[in-house]
């Protein structure tokens, strides 16, 4: 286990046990739920719709099908979590499982309130953290490992390690997770990506780390000031962390086509469903930026202002403007030549 000296990341540190077999996500989820759940027990998870993860309980996943599934959802004036209003869920439902975490949530997750919740209706708790993971490891976003029973996370995604997965639990819980995994759900190990995942916790223990997930944040807040001073509409208003959930319905256009139209600009980003969405999952009306990539090529405030005013110009003109989009693209390709993840890599 990793030793905590001034920098280092916490979260290894603090976890009890981790087991970094999993090769993804949501087989981390597999897990977990096998090592606390017999099948058909209550789980109670955000909703997809609201910005949980489809392996929360989604009835189109295993986690659905397996299990007794429930939902919270955010509190309807402010899309924030209201934890009085997952108390209340909870005491309904009497879970076996509460799980915290999502996949298109922008703000700040409170594991302590999640605890007091589980304590209180005698659940256990599990801590999904595969987006905010490299923010917690850097102490820019609350640590679950104090409050819950197993967190599960990729390694992929802030973390920014590779595409894997891992769970880290109390010390009570290790064995069964360990069996879940092995034999439970999987086989061999992918020992060369176990050893890209040691390389990941080595830069994350680095105090270059540090700064580049608050540079993330600052970045996503920035980007997230020039979407609003061009008039588009942030769900909760910002964003406490690395990605930003922008509802376009003001703007009349889709997620799906605001996503087509930046694809076309040379800019990725998610279509995402915003909280009770009036559109299908395939077509949605936001989407879904977020400043990890960027950050990780060297780009700070300025060039995020620049980037938020191309997504504008995209979305506002691109629409019948061909010529507006091929325009866009050649400054994306500029920036991005002016900040290569590769220095020495000729591409
Ligand atoms: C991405 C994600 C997963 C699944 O990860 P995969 O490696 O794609 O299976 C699980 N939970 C949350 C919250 C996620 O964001």
């Amino acid at each position: 286990m990793l030793r905590a000296t001034p920098g280092d990341a916490i979260i290894m540190a603090a976890a009890d046990h981790a087991n970094v077999q999993l090769h993804t996500g949501s087989q981390a989820n597999m897990a977990a739920y096998f090592a606390m759940l017999e099948p058909g027990d209550k789980t109670l998870a955000m909703s997809v719709a609201q910005g949980g993860h489809l392996t929360h309980g989604n009835p189109i996943n295993f986690s659905g099908q397996l299990y007794d599934s429930y939902f919270y959802g955010l509190d309807p004036q402010t899309n924030r979590l209201n934890y009085e209003m997952i108390l209340d869920v909870a005491k309904e439902v009497r879970p076996r499982l509460i799980i915290a975490g999502g996949s298109a949530y922008p703000r700040i997750i409170d594991f302590q309130k999640f605890r007091q919740i589980a304590d209180e209706v005698g659940a256990l708790l599990m801590a999904d953290i595969a987006h905010i993971c490299g923010l917690v490891a850097a102490e820019a976003h609350p640590d679950p490992v104090p409050y819950c029973d197993v967190i599960t996370s990729t390694t992929h995604k802030t973390l920014r390690g590779p595409r894997g997965a891992m769970i880290l639990c109390r010390a009570d819980w290790a064995d069964r997770i360990d069996r879940a995994v092995f034999p439970g759900i999987q086989a061999g190990p992918l020992m060369q990506i176990i050893a890209a995942k040691a390389v990941c916790f080595k830069e994350a223990q680095e105090f270059g780390f540090r700064e580049y997930q608050r540079q993330i944040i600052r970045n996503c807040q920035v980007l997230g000031q020039t979407l609003q001073e061009e008039g588009f509409t942030l769900v909760t208003g910002g964003t406490d962390n690395h990605l930003l959930l922008v509802d376009l319905r003001n703007k009349n256009i889709t997620g799906a086509e605001a996503a087509d139209l930046m694809e076309a600009a040379g800019m990725v980003v998610n279509k995402n469903l915003i909280p009770d969405d009036p559109l299908s999952s395939t077509e949605t009306s936001g989407i879904r930026p977020g400043t990890p990539g960027l950050t990780s090529r060297g780009m700070k405030e300025n060039e995020m202002k620049t980037v938020g005013h191309w997504i504008a110009r995209v979305i506002h003109e691109g629409r019948d403007n061909p010529d507006v989009l091929e325009e866009v693209g050649k400054q994306v390709v500029e920036l991005c030549e002016a900040f290569p993840i590769y220095e020495d890599l000729d591409i």
